[in-house]
């Protein structure tokens, strides 16, 4: 039997993508070239879908800032789903993140009912302790909601710029929604907005990596994003079929829309409420226009790209160098253009109103089904393993977990197993198995019907003991560090 042009398949992939198309999420395949070294959920398909991603790319790419934020909600057991999600925050913040993360106790407060000792218990015993076990460096911030007073004045002042009405439309608010449960939904486009307020070196890409149960949250915070940007950066395009960038701003008072004329170089005109870009510049106007960056770092960043297209252009002949739509030069100077564009804004918006926000950008994950199918739920100790599990009994669940064998041996052997269906294939390509070749051997194996899920559960329950009880011995160790991590609790 032939291998499958894509190895890591699911048909869970297509359904989400199908449900994502009219929300404007991308495959991840887009820009999985751009990513130096990915991770392996990236590699594997487990992360299918993104936003805005190619930001995060460019700026591991070049070393410009970015930021890598997430929240748990201190409800219960730390499991492998949180793992997941921190695996992905650590990789970030090795790859030069800047990193952030949220225990949601204003959330677990307002919905659960739980009293703000039992968030910190949980909060600290479940999910910092494997943050930090998992690798987690000390250079991030973790902090409960309660306790982050630039979190809650943000949430505040964001709540001015959504009324009852939109919650609804986005979470199924209703009349006997409790006003605490709005608030926290507030405090969390606040989690994820807050790494650009000035005090952590104002606006830059940030990535939130979630499974897709949480895009209300970023669909919400992106709006937000933009409404509390006085500007916003539109691509246009003239009745001659030209392009040309246009920075709209309602309500904009006219010095903001001056100084930003000053600061842009070249051809540009001024109109009542907005001010259009109106040429495709050279090299010196490009550096001309990125000197007009306040912050050294990201100005550093600009000027690398502009000389890496000017080297490339260089060697591109003239035809390549002219035509937009076709070549990858002039594309990447129009890119460039546009993102010198939208800091020199931010920062101009940030000068006359305090606040610029980049949207965030975020990443898809697969959910990991439950271990006997169908979902995983708290409720179903037998449904998911928890990372504090005892290691014994984590590896017996997963001896009990459902695979996608045949009934008999040699219906088996004659049809082949499905690991697409299979919750202790899943297991290895979510959490056990790092290297790709050997995973995809037993997905061969497993679909020509040469290999037998005994063997696949006596080599997933092994490396479950061995990973828990590793895990575990680390959770301790960080019980011991955790003075040397920021952490901010409710005072
Ligand atoms: Fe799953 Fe392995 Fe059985 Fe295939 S052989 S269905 S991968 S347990």
């Amino acid at each position: 039997m032939t291998e499958k042009l894509d190895p890591w398949s699911s048909s869970e992939i297509n359904d989400y993508s199908k449900l994502f198309e009219e929300f404007g999420i991308s495959p991840f395949d887009n820009v999985l070239p751009e990513i130096p070294s990915p991770h392996m959920y990236m590699r594997r398909r487990v992360i299918f879908g993104h936003r805005d991603y190619e930001q995060i790319a460019e700026a591991m790419r070049t070393g410009a800032p970015f930021s890598v934020m997430d929240g748990f909600m201190p409800s219960g057991k730390v499991h492998l789903g949180h793992k997941m999600v921190m695996d992905q925050i650590i990789w970030h913040q090795q790859m030069g993140a800047s990193s952030f993360v949220g225990i949601a106790d204003r959330e677990a407060f307002s919905v659960r009912g739980f009293s703000w000792q039992k968030c910190r218990e949980i909060g600290v015993e479940e999910y910092i302790l494997s943050l930090i076990a998992l690798g987690f460096k000390p250079d991030g911030l973790i902090y409960f909601q309660s306790g982050c007073d630039s979190v809650k004045d943000l949430a505040f002042e964001l709540g001015v710029k959504v009324n009852f009405s939109e919650l609804s439309a986005i979470y199924g608010f209703s009349g006997e929604t409790n006003l605490s449960h709005m608030i926290s939904v507030a405090t969390q486009a606040a989690d994820i907005l807050q790494p650009q307020l000035e005090e952590f070196g104002g606006p830059k890409p940030v990535v939130v990596p979630v499974g897709p149960d949480q895009d209300p949250h970023l669909r919400l915070t992106r709006g937000l994003a933009g409404k509390m940007s006085m500007f916003r950066v539109e691509e246009r395009e003239n009745a001659n079929g030209e392009k040309y960038l246009s920075v709209r701003g309602k309500g904009a008072p006219k010095q903001a829309l001056q100084e930003l004329k000053k600061r842009i170089p070249g051809k540009v005109k001024l109109y009542e409420e907005h001010i259009d870009v109106l040429q495709i510049p050279d090299y010196a106007f490009l550096e001309r226009f990125s000197l007009q960056i306040s912050q050294p770092e990201k100005r550093e960043y600009f000027m690398t790209q502009i000389q890496e297209i000017a080297k490339f252009a260089n060697e591109a002949k003239p035809p390549e160098f002219l035509d937009y739509e076709k070549y990858f030069v002039f594309r990447r100077v129009w890119k460039i253009i546009r993102k010198i564009l939208e800091e020199v804004v931010a920062e101009v918006s940030a000068e006359f109103e305090g606040y610029a926000f980049i949207p965030p950008a975020s990443t898809y994950h697969r959910f990991m089904s439950g271990l006997q199918g169908g979902k995983m739920s708290s409720s179903v100790p037998d449904s998911y393993i928890a990372l504090t599990d005892d290691p014994k009994e984590g590896a017996k669940k997963v001896k009990r977990a459902k695979t996608g064998g045949c009934v008999t041996l040699d219906e088996q052997k004659k049809l082949g197993g499905k690991p697409d269906e299979c919750s202790v294939f899943e297991l290895m390509l979510f959490h056990l198995l790092g290297d790709d070749e050997e995973l995809l051997e037993i997905r061969q194996e497993c679909v020509s019907g040469t290999r037998m899920c005994g063997s696949c559960k006596q080599l997933a329950a092994e490396k479950m003991y061995e990973f828990l009880k590793d895990h575990q011995e680390k959770r301790e160790l960080a019980r011991e560090q955790l003075d040397e991590y920021k952490i901010i609790y409710k005072k």
